[in-house]
């Protein structure tokens, strides 16, 4: 069974008890090639997750019975299954928390259809990549971004920017994670584990070296961008020019 370039036969579980909401995302998402099961409830989307197996999974997290919350905690238990969160406007959410029990996205009511099915895309292509590269490879790359861990050199478009020792830490650990939002924590704990001294600013002084280094605009950066209150994010860019 090979998979062709569109969601060809890719199953995903729907995980919304908003009416309005189901018919808009079945009719959608069939419209795109998934193959659409819904669940109403927490409860029913935990079964319906262990009868059959599923590509992604919609997660909204006011639900009956069980929450958004539980369910993916329950589904982290068994499964790397991409995850994406959908949560109201104006709802209290804390992604940080989302983030930390596995979830891999997150979009909030109301949204676009088209922007979904881009994310849904992009954690499905990112799950393929994770698991299929190597855990350690010579070359990270990223669009015009390049970096050579053995030798630790860094590359933007072909010309070499000196990094010191913590913002190559920093840039190759967002690398290797395109797309996805890494908590500050995460940042902290992987790049300086006990070493981080000194207030929360290190961190945000670290990216703002980096984005001078690294970005065409510092100010307005494109590849590094913070997510308020959680983190930042490697930004993947297609190539297509979509
Ligand atoms: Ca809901």
């Amino acid at each position: 069974m090979s998979k062709d370039k569109s969601a060809g036969g890719l199953r995903i579980l729907v995980v919304e008890d908003e009416e309005s909401f189901i018919d808009a995302l079945t009719v959608g998402l069939t419209r795109e090639g998934f193959q659409v099961v819904i669940a109403r409830d927490g409860q029913e989307a935990i079964e319906a997750f262990h009868a059959q197996p599923f590509d992604v999974v919609l997660l909204d997290l006011m639900l009956p019975r069980v929450s958004g919350l539980d369910v993916c905690r329950t589904i982290r238990l068994s499964s790397t299954v991409p995850i994406i969160i959908v949560s109201a406007k104006g709802e209290e959410v804390d992604m940080v928390l989302m983030l930390e029990i596995g979830a891999d996205d997150y979009v909030t009511k109301p949204y676009r259809l088209r922007e979904l099915v881009a994310r849904i895309r992009a954690v499905l292509r990112r799950h393929e990549t994770t698991a299929s590269t190597p855990p350690s490879e010579a070359v990270v790359e990223q669009g015009p971004l390049r970096l050579d861990i053995d030798a630790r050199r860094c590359f933007v478009d072909g010309r070499e920017v000196k990094l010191r020792k913590k913002e190559f830490a920093l840039l190759l650990l967002l690398l290797e994670n395109p797309g996805r939002v890494l908590t500050r924590d995460v940042l902290i704990d992987r790049v300086w584990g006990s070493d981080y001294v000194g207030d929360t600013k290190t961190l945000d002084v670290h990216i703002k070296r980096l984005r001078t280094l690294i970005e065409v605009d510092p100010k307005n950066p494109q590849y590094i961008t913070t997510i308020r209150g959680v983190g930042y994010r490697l930004e993947v860019k297609s190539s297509s020019g979509e």
